[in-house]
């Protein structure tokens, strides 16, 4: 079994080729970073057209290097059902956070189900327990802004190089700060349940710089910048309080995972912020301290990328959840549901009740 996964759900476009034993035969990822700095965030209808520009030759170099042409491939919506209409194969449709989790258990052939899973990226933190494949309940979601957003939002007040995305560069400049110097306040710390809020740690953050009379509305300059030293210890601050968060939910979501599931050993952290040390080794702690193991894939599979599409398409094609080939002559514009917004799993009734 061979399967080519395609990934453009946000911006990048990205596409792999995953053999059924988990070999990865080819990776490629075309970044929109350069567009993402220039108009500071990701705006649909411009990474619409960057992804038209370079799917073919995504798809083209991962088929390439994986020394397959179109024909070896059974896979995972336009582009995909092409190939598969052409050449009367299955197609599977693969949900973008159900594949964030699953891509775990390529890295790990170990890690067996029930296990918890925190997936933390630019749109989405969620908490999730899967039973099974495809039996997922959801402990916990953001009720405002997810993680990743509020990492990005800081890098760009703060002036950092958003080329590689603010994440990054914002990891590594609070690496030069004191974490302990700017008093912000943990998110929902009233709140006993697993849900997330990060949009209020936005404000904090923005009104900290704002106070240092930096304009946050105007693209920062050398010359209306903050030293860098008083920068580095608001990142610092910020990603302390950020992931403290996460800890303090993480840690009530275990609790809670275990009364549903004894059996659950692994906490799984994948998503792009899950690429972030800090947050690795905080977690590691935390989860260390429950008597549970962490999983992280390597920093790579954790940004979006095209491997964990091929392998949660493996995952579904290996117990027969695959739709039929499609018809050779589709029409071009066909219309699908792309369930942009589709829950992962059923909510958790305890999270629905204590979440009010
Ligand atoms: P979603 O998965 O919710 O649909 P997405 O696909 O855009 O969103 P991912 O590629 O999964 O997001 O993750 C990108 C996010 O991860 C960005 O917000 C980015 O800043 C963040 N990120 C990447 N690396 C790091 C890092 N080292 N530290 C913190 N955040 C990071
Ligand atoms: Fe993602």
């Amino acid at each position: 079994l061979v399967v080519l996964g395609i990934e453009t759900s946000c911006d990048d476009t990205a596409a792999a080729v995953v053999r059924g034993n988990g070999e990865i035969l080819s990776q490629v990822v075309s970044s929109q970073a350069d567009l993402l700095a220039r108009y500071g965030g990701v705006a649909p209808k411009m990474a619409e057209e960057a992804h038209s520009q370079v799917i073919d030759q995504v798809v083209q170099q991962a088929l390439e290097k994986a020394k397959l042409t179109e024909m070896d491939l059974s896979l995972g919506v336009h582009k995909a059902r092409k190939i598969a209409g052409k050449f009367n194969i299955p197609i599977v449709g693969v949900h973008h956070m159900e594949a964030h989790a699953l891509v775990a258990r390529l890295m790990e052939e170990e890690l067996r189900f029930p296990f918890l899973a925190l997936l933390i990226s630019g749109g989405h933190n969620l908490l999730i327990l899967a039973h099974d494949l495809g039996q997922y309940v959801q402990l916990g979601t953001t009720i405002d802004d997810a993680i990743g957003e509020a990492y990005d939002k800081t890098a760009r007040w703060l002036g950092l190089d958003m080329r590689r995305g603010g994440g990054p560069a914002l990891e590594e400049l609070a690496q030069e700060g004191d974490a302990d110097s700017v008093k912000f306040s943990v998110p929902m710390k009233q709140h006993k349940d697993c849900n997330f809020s990060y949009a209020g740690l936005k404000t904090q953050v923005r009104l900290a710089i704002e106070s240092r009379n930096v304009n946050t509305e105007i693209p920062i300059s050398s010359a209306n910048c903050i030293d860098r030293s008083a920068r580095a210890d608001i990142a610092a601050s910020f990603q302390r309080v950020a992931v403290l968060h996460l800890e303090e939910r993480c840690e009530r979501a275990i609790e809670w995972a275990l009364n549903l599931e004894p059996s659950v050993k692994v906490l799984v952290v994948s998503g792009g912020v899950a690429s972030n040390k800090y947050v690795r080794t905080r977690l590691d702690e935390l989860v260390k301290k429950k008597g549970l193991q962490l999983v992280c894939p390597p920093p790579s599979l954790c940004t979006d990328n095209g491997v964990m599409v091929a392998w949660t398409g493996i995952e579904h094609f290996r117990l027969g959840r695959f739709d039929p080939p499609p018809p050779p002559d589709e029409p071009e514009d066909t219309v699908f549901d792309l369930r942009p917004r589709w829950p992962l799993g059923e909510e958790h009734s305890e999270g629905r009740s204590e979440a009010r």
